[in-house]
């Protein structure tokens, strides 16, 4: 059995990693002449800087990738033990992770601190509800619209009214295994002494794995390859690219949405067509470099602060990179984001950066995504429309879990799938 896999980020190079582990014949195509699809590094004035995520949560999976690859010695861990701050009401107010902190932050009043402790009574989540309301109910107005919300929604750029719990938060809820109380499922863990993996880097960076992956591989990998078409025939797919045709018997799509709709329109129209309700949202990450020396992970700036950017991450700090922070620009901030140019963007970075640490910032550069992250608004419930043909699989963000961690858990999962259906 051959597997053709579409897409070379962490999904595909995870995945022919996996299958390749089983023993398994594997051929893969990425459109661009790197590996890593939206992970990926640079090294700017001898600052090294990432392109997309900043940092993974070392989990059991990724230990397994990192010892297969001999990483270890390059693995940098990050220090998760500093706060994340929220620019609240023009301050920089600690988010409340754990006990300390919420006894301690002036984000919450009292009344919005005691108003936590009636969580356990609340029922979960309603058919239909948002994450707003499901946050309100549970938490109430303070916690939810404070800091819960900002936490969950700055990931993807989506207001938290928009996003439906069934296809956002109530997924990564059940995956966590919690089925009543938030707040107790959390206290069980602390007085368990289960740890959460640590957060990690590479010493030059998280490209450091996807190139990893893609040399260990790079026999089976083509680059600068696009997949055109994927066609049905007899003993399975074709593949076409510029260079010629595949044959293979399976065909993982590991690419965004919209592009999987074009690829797989002569599979299956209707498939096509439910894949192109998929929203992402834009995204463009600038670079700053700024002496700013306070200890802390972030700052999320929410919708309701009258600001351009949505969150900075303190990559000096945490990951120990000279002087190094990321700023983010999405079109609920800043509307227009998509005509404005680079150099423009990189202002608007720079001044907002001054205004919510009061340290001057330089811009390093910018980098745009478009696509950029899965929305997991309300176009979500095209999940329940998607219906595949035998051979074809997703494997990409916006079908499980978008981080890093659960991608590498995805692939292992449709590689264990596939060997055992041989
Ligand atoms: C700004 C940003 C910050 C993030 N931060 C974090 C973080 O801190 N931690 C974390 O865990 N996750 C983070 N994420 C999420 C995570 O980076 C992504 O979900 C993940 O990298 C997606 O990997 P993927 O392989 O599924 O998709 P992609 O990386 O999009 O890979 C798809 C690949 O397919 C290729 N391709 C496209 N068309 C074709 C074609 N026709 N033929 C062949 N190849 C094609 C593309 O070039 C690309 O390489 C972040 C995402 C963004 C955008």
């Amino acid at each position: 059995m051959t597997v053709g896999v579409v897409g070379a980020g962490m999904s595909g190079l995870a995945l022919v990693h996996a299958l390749r582990k089983q023993g398994k014949d594997v051929r893969a195509y990425e459109a661009r002449a790197d590996p890593g699809g939206i992970m990926r590094s640079r090294q700017i004035d001898g600052h090294v800087v990432e392109l997309g995520p900043q940092r993974l949560r070392l989990t059991p999976s990724l230990e397994t990738l990192i010892d297969d690859l001999e990483l270890y010695p390059q693995l940098r861990l990050g220090a998760d033990d500093q706060p994340l701050y929220i620019f609240y009401d023009g301050e920089l107010r600690v988010v409340p992770l754990s006990a300390r902190e919420l006894l301690t932050t002036d984000l919450l009043s009292v009344g919005g601190k005691l108003r936590l402790l009636k969580e356990p009574l609340t029922e979960s989540s309603r058919p239909g509800e948002t994450v707003d309301e499901f946050l309100v109910r549970k938490f109430g107005p303070q916690a939810a619209r404070r800091f819960f919300g900002p936490l969950y929604s700055g990931l993807y750029g989506t207001e938290t009214t928009d996003m439906l719990m069934e296809y956002s938060l109530g997924r990564a809820i059940e995956n966590a295994g919690i089925d009543g109380s938030i707040v107790v499922a959390v206290l069980r863990k602390l007085l368990s002494g289960r740890e959460t993996p640590p957060i990690c880097t590479f010493d030059d960076g998280l490209g450091v794995l996807s190139n990893a992956l893609y040399e260990r591989h790079a026999d089976v990998i083509s680059l600068e390859t696009p997949v055109t078409a994927i066609n049905p025939v007899d003993e399975g797919y074709e593949l076409v690219t510029d260079d010629g045709t595949d044959v293979v018997d399976d065909v993982v799509v590991t690419t965004p949405a919209g592009t999987s709709a074009d690829l797989l329109e002569s599979v299956d129209a209707d498939l096509s067509e439910t894949l192109r309700r998929f929203n992402y949202n834009p995204i463009a990450v600038v670079f700053l470099e700024s002496p700013f020396d306070r200890d802390g992970i972030g700052t999320l700036v929410p919708s309701t602060e009258p600001s351009q950017i949505s969150g900075l991450t303190w990559n000096a700090s945490f990951l120990d990179r000279d002087e190094v922070f990321t700023c983010y620009i999405d079109p609920g901030r800043c509307p227009n984001m998509t005509e404005r140019s680079d150099s423009d963007l990189e202002s608007v970075a720079a001044s907002e950066f001054e205004r919510i640490t009061g340290a001057p910032a330089e811009p390093l550069g910018i980098h745009r995504w478009d696509p950029g992250m899965p929305a997991y608004d309300r176009s979500w419930t095209a999940m329940d429309d998607i219906d595949l043909p035998n051979g074809i699989h997703l494997c990409s963000n916006y079908v499980g879990r978008p981080g890093i961690p659960g991608r590498v858990r995805n692939a292992n999962r449709l590689a264990d799938e596939l060997a055992t259906a041989e």
